[in-house]
């Protein structure tokens, strides 16, 4: 039989009692408060750190690397662009097939040292579908010669000769032209081939693409893309 309990020994089971439902009610509170302050430093990074760096950090449901190149007057010239001077968008190949996103990002980097040429885009989208930011997108790259100074550049990375983009290549890329479109404001015409704006008569980057039924097939995935992410918003 157990023996009653004595009225001291009732109070401090009281007492403990309470300090636990006191302890697990401060413990919820602070993690709501620590999720609270953790969403509004992202919710801020979202809004206005990006803006301010000019990296992209995803292109739909596809992160987006960010792989800066070094300040250098051959790649990476460090010029600004200012958002509403951004007018289109400029596609090209790395006219190198079976070179992976950081395999060409790497080679734009190196001509700082080579000084072998002055040449480099904004994004490099993979063999396998990643993308990888090159330069930020409030700065010019060197890729589209006249246009370089208004324009976005997005080149891709394919396996064969024929330079058309695999499976994962072509998703991503109509998915980052996509997200850009929306980004800017900008409509189907803002979105070029290189060769369309090229200065030389002939350029023929990118290869894949010039057909003009591939292109327009091109566009139009861009465009069925961008109405998804506008209905998102
Ligand atoms: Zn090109």
């Amino acid at each position: 039989m157990s023996t009653p309990m004595s009225r001291a020994e009732w109070r401090r089971r009281k007492r403990r009692k309470a300090m636990i439902i006191r302890i697990t009610v401060f413990a919820f509170l602070g993690a709501v408060l620590a999720a609270l302050v953790f969403g509004c430093v992202v919710a801020y990074r979202e809004l206005f750190m990006h803006e301010q760096l000019g990296t992209v950090s995803s292109a739909g449901d596809q992160e987006v690397l960010n792989r800066m190149l070094e300040i250098s007057e051959f790649s990476r010239p460090g010029a600004r662009m200012a958002k509403r001077d951004t007018k289109g968008i400029v596609i090209h190949c790395t006219d190198n097939p079976g070179t992976s996103a950081m395999e060409q990002r790497n080679y734009y980097n190196s001509l700082k040292t080579t000084k072998g040429n002055h040449l480099s885009v904004h994004f490099i989208v993979d063999l396998d579908g990643k993308i990888v930011q090159c330069i930020p997108v409030n700065e010019q790259a060197l890729a589209s010669g006249a246009r370089n100074a208004d324009t976005l550049a997005i080149e891709f990375c394919y396996e064969s000769d024929t330079g058309e983009p695999g499976k994962f290549t072509y998703a991503s890329l109509v998915k980052l032209t996509a997200s850009l479109l929306a980004r800017y404001g900008l409509g189907a015409d803002c979105v070029y081939r290189h060769s369309d704006i090229s200065s030389f008569a002939d350029c023929t980057c990118p290869k894949w693409f010039e057909d003009d039924q591939r292109w327009n097939e091109f566009i139009t995935a861009v465009m069925a893309q961008a109405a998804v992410l506008g209905k998102k918003k």
